[in-house]
């Protein structure tokens, strides 16, 4: 058999009855981030033989990176808090951020499956989740991030590992995954895997969920899709080749939304560290090396990365007080951005001029006005408005950000069971993609992610498409 492979490395081979696989089992699932890890538990849980193929030696991915916060509506954790939530509202939120651009069913879909996936991953899985309060993201009009004790992917990640091991789900770490074996129906009928060392392995299967998220670490396909981030910093997982969409489109899968992503406005700078936008919801601001606020920081953090990128040196101050610092030791991320000197602190606005450079004046007049905002209660030219009580006082703290893209939200479009559609609308017979593999909720470009977006479809779409396939698997006995 031969099929020739693409600049990644990944490539469609036709199906040979005659080929003798090394292995066989009823599903295969591509990516071992909170996607895979996710299907493969909710296979698990209706009795699915399966293995997850992760091509890195410990399963990461861009979930390890990420804060891990998992966007649900009515859980048990937002009643415990008197919050009140619902599927519809959280849909409403969505759709407001991106201009009503994604597909209703599927958003329908997942605010009204998030609830019961976080609860079931709590109950079931013991993923420690708890309802993250205190700050709304922009957007959302509930709180209804839900997220482990030190807001850290890395955490989620540790929890959803732990329970895939508790269930006996197979982890093959060291394998990418490089060649899809389809037949002539478009039937995926097994995988050629790739060790680190060259070798290559091939397993047969009955079903395929990828879930090896977007396109973000491959070059050429931002260039090709997203050339406005051609030469941002790319914070996400390098292992985000897009490979799912090179062999969807190498099919004849649709592709959507391709032009979207999420960026982040807040990366500290030289430190790379994320730095939690709940300091700009907080009340602090923005402020460029010329001493001046460029933006509505409450417009949302993934269009803050090309306003961060514009000012000059590609750079700008996160500006707050000691109130928001306290907050923000709550985030480890944050805790470690601090202990590595990245967080600097300044007695008055004069001292905060020298030490960071910027020139007095313009600082000083930057203070004033949102004084006076917040005296007067009226918004800024760029729409946001400033309160009285929140006002920053001394003394100040700053860190140095840049903007950077973290990842891209299109992908191949599936239907609300997660199934990859062709462009005639028609779905693969055994081909399902969510995560970042998939068309995410976010529209077309960088103004459409709410935050949560991205962890709301690995987790709630990872959760049906593991369905999915054990109902599909189920059907051909
Ligand atoms: C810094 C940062 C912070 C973020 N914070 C949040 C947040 O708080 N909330 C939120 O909702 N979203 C957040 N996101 C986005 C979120 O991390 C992603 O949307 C989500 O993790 C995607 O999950 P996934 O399982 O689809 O992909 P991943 O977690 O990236 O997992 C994909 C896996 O597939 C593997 N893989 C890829 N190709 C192959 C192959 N050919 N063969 C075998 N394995 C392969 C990879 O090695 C990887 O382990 C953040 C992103 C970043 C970068």
């Amino acid at each position: 058999m031969n099929a020739a492979h693409n600049d990644a490395g990944v490539a469609i081979r036709a199906f040979d009855p005659a080929f003798e696989y090394e292995a066989h089992l009823p599903l295969l699932i591509i990516g071992g981030g909170a996607c895979g890890l996710v299907a493969a538990l909710s296979a698990k849980a209706a009795g699915v033989e399966l293995a997850v193929l992760e091509r890195d030696a410990f399963p990461r991915g861009s979930t390890f990176m990420s804060s891990g916060f998992v966007p649900a509506s009515n859980t048990r954790f937002q009643r415990d808090r008197g919050v009140d939530d619902s599927p519809a509202i959280q849909a409403e939120d969505i759709q407001h951020k991106n201009d009503a651009e994604a597909d209703p069913q599927m958003v329908s879909v997942l605010t009204q499956q998030s609830g019961r996936v976080v609860e079931w991953l709590a109950d079931v899985h013991a993923v420690p989740f708890e309802l993250v309060e205190g700050f709304l993201y922009p957007g959302h009009r509930r709180m209804r991030m839900h997220a482990t004790p030190r807001r850290t992917g890395e955490e989620l990640m540790g929890s959803l590992l732990n329970a895939c091991e508790r269930e006996g789900v197979y982890i093959l770490t060291e394998t990418r995954v490089i060649e899809l074996h389809v037949d002539h129906a478009q039937c995926v009928r097994g995988i050629t895997l790739q060790r680190p060392d060259g070798s290559r392995e091939s397993i047969g299967c009955d079903a395929l969920i990828l879930a090896c998220n977007g396109f973000g670490a491959n070059p050429k396909l931002i260039e090709q899709y997203i050339p406005s981030m051609r030469d941002a910093l790319y914070f996400g997982h390098e292992s985000n080749t897009g490979d799912a969409v090179q062999w969807g489109e190498a099919l004849g899968a649709s592709l959507r939304d391709m032009h979207a992503f999420q960026g982040h406005g807040s990366l500290a700078w030289p430190h790379q560290t994320l730095i939690s936008w709940a300091l700009m919801m907080q009340g602090g601001v923005q402020i460029n090396v010329e001493g001046q606020r460029f933006s509505n920081e409450h417009g949302g953090y993934s269009e803050q990365a090309a306003k961060v990128i514009a000012q000059p040196q590609q750079r700008a101050f996160n500006i707050f007080d000691g109130r928001i610092h306290t907050m923000a030791m709550d985030f480890e991320d944050y805790r470690n951005a601090h202990e590595a000197g990245a967080v600097k602190t300044f007695e008055s606005l004069e001292a905060m001029a020298q030490g960071l450079n910027l020139p007095l004046a313009a600082l000083t007049a930057t203070f004033a006005q949102m004084q006076a905002l917040g005296e007067t209660g009226e918004v800024d030219v760029y729409g946001r408005g400033f309160s009285a009580e929140l006002a920053l006082v001394a003394p100040y703290h700053a860190i140095q950000v840049t903007g950077a893209l973290f990842h891209t939200q299109g992908g191949l479009e599936v239907d609300t069971e997660a199934r990859v559609l062709r462009t005639d609308g028609s779905a693969f017979p055994n081909l399902l993609a969510a995560g970042g593999a998939a068309r995410g909720v976010s529209g077309s470009n960088d103004k459409g992610y709410l935050s949560g977006n991205g962890l709301l479809s690995a987790v709630v779409l990872g959760a049906i498409s593991g369905e999915t396939a054990a109902q599909y698997l189920a059907n051909q006995r």
